[in-house]
């Protein structure tokens, strides 16, 4: 059992994390500012309602538990607003992760487990994409957390840290036994909004239908929430058993387009999704699939979730049980 610090644990794929470390065993703290995350997807007593870039609060926090690791989930994530607003996207995402390692320095926390993303890839050249490929991101998003990711490069590299960076592909899903999932306000992810477009009857919009792509549409790797949260906790242990650390993609291999993940909910729900087709998003690369031969060797880490169909219905289950009828 190790104590833990969990940045972000009031977010989606922090919470669901926080939920299977406890099951794991282990103690667990969580950091969140609220400014993106719920209060409600907190265990009962774990949270603190901190802000990465407060030092003062930080001090207090990191002083009253002898944290053993950090799992860095606090960000914005969403990519078209990454390039509205690169600056608060900077300063949120590296900036933060800069004071939290600050932070960790200061009170000897040396092992960190962070929340990377697909997105350092930008447009890949070579799909399924492997780590050691080009990194070029194509929006600030990804910038930010590839900026974070090379200075956790470098404090290994000079200071003897010890980090893993698990660079995700399309977290999707919820974990039923936690009663937590996605509800990112605003929401801007396909699944949450083919499923709200299901039950509104206002239509999604399809971004771009002129790709280079069989049927036009962007294909991505979606991976369950819950086996993103299992790859941190065997990330976790892997350090704290004295791991070497490094950089994972952590993604099925399994690529879908969007018009085919609307077919996935339409089959799981038995109704239509009313959707039209828009104007491509800026930032978005026309295919991401991940080759996560090295997370499954290393970590030994098997996505228990195999079809759409079971993502897109685990998601269904928690969009219908938390609807607000919007
Ligand atoms: N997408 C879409 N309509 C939406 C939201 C997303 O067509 O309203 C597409 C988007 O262009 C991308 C895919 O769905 O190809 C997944 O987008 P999402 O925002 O869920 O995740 P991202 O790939 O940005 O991490």
């Amino acid at each position: 059992m190790a104590k833990i610090l969990v940045t972000g644990g009031a977010g989606y794929i922090g919470s669901h994390t926080c939920h299977r470390l406890l099951e794991a065993g282990h103690d667990v703290q969580v950091l969140d500012d609220l400014s993106k995350g719920f209060a409600h997807n907190v265990p009962e007593g774990r949270l603190n309602v901190v802000n990465l870039h407060d030092a003062a609060a930080m001090d207090k926090l990191f002083s009253a538990h002898e944290f053993e690791a950090v799992i860095h989930f606090a960000a914005f994530i969403a990519v078209g607003e990454s390039s509205r607003e690169p600056e608060r996207y900077f300063r949120n995402n590296t900036g933060g992760s800069l004071a939290l390692l600050d932070a960790m320095k200061r009170h000897g926390v040396r092992r960190i487990v962070f929340s990377s993303t697909a997105a350092v890839y930008g447009n890949p050249e070579v799909v399924p994409i492997p780590e050691n490929s080009a990194w070029k991101p194509v929006n600030p998003y990804g910038e930010s957390k590839l900026m974070t990711e090379t200075t956790l490069r470098w404090l290994s590299e000079c200071s003897g840290l010890k980090y893993v960076a698990l660079r995700y592909f399309n977290a999707c899903g919820a974990e039923p036994r936690y009663g937590v999932g996605e509800e990112h306000d605003p929401e801007t992810h396909l699944i949450p909004l083919i499923l709200k477009a299901i039950r509104s009857g206002k239509p999604v919009t399809v971004f771009g239908q002129d790709y280079a792509t069989p049927d036009g549409t962007c294909i991505r790797d979606y991976v369950h929430v819950s086996d993103l949260a299992e790859a941190h906790v065997k990330a976790l242990d892997w350090l704290m058993a004295g791991g070497e650390g490094g950089v994972f993609n952590a993604g099925t291999g399994h690529g879908f387009s969007v018009l085919e993940v609307i077919r996935a909910a339409e089959a799981v729900t038995g109704q239509k999704v009313p959707y039209i087709m828009g104007e491509r998003r800026i930032g978005d690369p026309a295919v991401l699939v991940a080759d996560s031969a090295k997370l499954q060797k290393t970590l030994n880490w098997i996505p228990k979730y195999a079809t759409l169909e079971e993502m897109v219905a685990s998601a269904w289950a928690f969009e219908s049980s938390h609807s607000h009828g919007d």
